[in-house]
């Protein structure tokens, strides 16, 4: 097929938590996507103090650029590692706290309240847990998901949408032959058959 040797390839959590100790992070992006800054009039819509989702959220620094805006955000991140640094990188002070209906999982939220992040995998959250949003920045998540849950992650996204939720997805183009990934290269008639 079209992804070939890419479709059985797994990323384990430990894997995941190994890159974030070794600092193996090139996804990171210190400056900001310039595609949320194209397009977020189209995130926005004319509204304010969204709700936005950012799914494997690593420590992307659009979180706090949104917030600072007046959203407020919730994120979900394997990586406590990943999480505590985005808030010592931008000085803010955050409190932890238990997320009972998940075992072992946490929250980390600014004392701010605007900035809420769960340490947990994506698959343990539901919408009676974080509730439903009107915006989602999805870059380097859906890329970043094992080909085998794709179908799962988008069924989750989708029950996270609020009825107007506007959902920006970043993808990378190239082939798939070539690169092991992540991130993983997702065909557009794929996105079309998970998205709808
Ligand atoms: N979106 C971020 C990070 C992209 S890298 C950015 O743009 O910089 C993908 C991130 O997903 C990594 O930080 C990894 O630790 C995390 N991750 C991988 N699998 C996950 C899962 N099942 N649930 C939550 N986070 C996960």
């Amino acid at each position: 097929t079209e992804i070939g040797s890419q479709k059985d390839r797994v990323v384990t959590e430990e894997e995941w938590l190994r890159k974030w100790q070794m600092g193996n992070i090139g996804f990171h992006k210190e400056r900001g996507h310039p595609l949320l800054q194209k397009y977020l009039d189209i995130l926005l819509n004319g509204r304010s103090g969204l709700r936005i989702f950012f799914p494997l959220c690593g420590k992307a620094v659009e979180m706090k650029w949104l917030a600072d805006m007046g959203h407020s955000i919730v994120g979900v991140e394997v990586s406590e590692q990943a999480l505590k640094e985005f808030f010592a990188e931008h000085s803010l002070p955050y409190c932890e706290e238990p997320v009972p209906e998940i075992s072992g999982a946490k929250k980390l939220q600014s004392t701010s309240g605007n900035i809420s992040l769960y340490c947990c995998s994506i698959y343990d959250l539901s919408s009676s847990i974080a509730g439903k949003f009107d915006g989602v920045w999805d870059r380097g998540a859906l890329v970043a998901v094992n080909p085998c849950d794709r179908q799962r992650y988008a069924s989750l996204m989708i029950t996270l949408m609020q009825k107007n939720c506007s959902y920006l997805l970043v993808t990378v183009s190239y082939d798939p032959n070539k690169h092991k990934g992540p991130p993983f290269y997702v065909p557009e008639s794929e996105i079309k058959s998970l998205f709808g």
